[in-house]
């Protein structure tokens, strides 16, 4: 097997692509889809200040990596979950990673921030871990975004995580989700614009280019993603992707070209009836957004009762986070 690029024997092939490659040209194939991914949906302009959502995983560290030798710079941002040891331990490999490139993490822990976990938050707020986790991600992200002024805030979501979350909105026609179903959501009153350059990469392409870049990342699975119906999604499309190679690529890029339009209308609206959280400020369809209701629910802190919309449950999110 030799390198599509410089003919030396080839350490990994990309099935998708039908190619593969030596060391060196896959970690600059890997820049290539990264960088192509920016331009296309043009995502960051020179000079922007850049905050990465970083979870101490490989596509997180991967991502980070890639923008920064893109010329790129950008701080991170870890949130400790109170996951027991999961979290101790991802959070000792993202800080690891910064340490050794020298670039500055932040750190939010929810548990000694705002009083509660994300497993005590999920039975508080009757919702199911990952989708409590990814409210409070979701929620936090943007607000530290905002509260320290960055121009963009950049997600490692790749490309088996838009096929497997575009499945799930499909299946049941989530028209509001499928309208923000897009690698860039740009900036609205109270959102920090949002960002996907890992939409080209796949799972394998992103372990494989920490591997080979000598990235140390966590591997185990966080304890609460078990019955995560994304898990069942990504088995479903790597069967498909096994027989047919390219059929992710090809629904996530053929949704965005040929059918996202039909439902951005539906997204805008969603956007378009949002207040001020009357506790935290951020944009909410209620008076109290929810991460502030599942917070005092955690927490056993009274706040008014509010009209809970599905709205409310929905307004800032693609479905989960894996
Ligand atoms: S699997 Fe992911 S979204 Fe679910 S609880 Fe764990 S870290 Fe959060
Ligand atoms: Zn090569
Ligand atoms: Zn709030």
């Amino acid at each position: 097997m030799k390198c599509r690029r410089c003919r030396e024997p080839a350490v990994i092939d990309v099935r998708r692509h039908n190619a593969a490659f030596c060391q060196p040209c896959f970690l600059h194939h890997c820049r290539e889809q990264v960088r192509r991914a920016i331009d296309e949906f043009d995502m960051v302009q020179p000079g922007e200040r850049m905050l990465v959502a970083v979870s101490g995983g490989k596509d997180s560290l991967g991502l980070w990596h890639i923008l920064s030798e893109l010329g790129y710079p950008a701080d991170g941002l870890y949130i400790g979950l109170g996951i027991g040891d999961y979290s101790d331990t991802s959070g000792r490999y993202a800080q690891e990673f910064a340490d050794r490139f020298g670039y500055t993490l932040r750190h939010v822990d929810i548990r000694d921030e705002y009083g509660f976990d994300v497993p005590t938050g999920s039975r508080a707020a009757k919702r199911a871990p990952c989708s409590a986790c990814g409210l409070s991600k979701r929620h936090l992200f943007n607000a530290v975004a905002m509260e320290h002024n960055y121009d963009v805030l950049a997600t490692g979501h790749n490309l088996d995580d838009e096929a497997a979350v575009l499945f799930g909105n499909v299946l049941r026609w989530e028209a509001g989700y499928l309208g923000r179903q897009y690698p860039i959501l740009p900036a609205t009153d109270g959102f920090v614009r949002k960002v996907k350059p890992l939409v080209r990469l796949g799972e394998r392409e992103l372990a494989a280019y920490c591997v080979l870049s000598d990235i140390d990342y966590i591997v185990e699975e966080c304890p609460m993603a078990a019955g995560n119906r994304h898990l069942g999604y990504k088995e479903v499309l790597n069967t498909i992707e096994e027989r047919s190679p390219g059929s992710k690529a090809a629904f996530v890029f053929g949704f965005l070209e040929h059918a996202h339009h039909r439902f951005a209308g539906d997204a805008t609206e969603e956007r378009e009836d949002l207040g001020p959280c009357t506790v935290c400020g951020a944009p909410t369809p209620g008076d109290i957004c929810a991460f502030c209701r599942m917070q005092a629910r955690a927490t056993g802190t009274r706040i008014p009762v509010t009209v809970t919309t599905s709205a409310t449950m929905t307004a800032e999110g693609a479905e989960l986070d894996h």
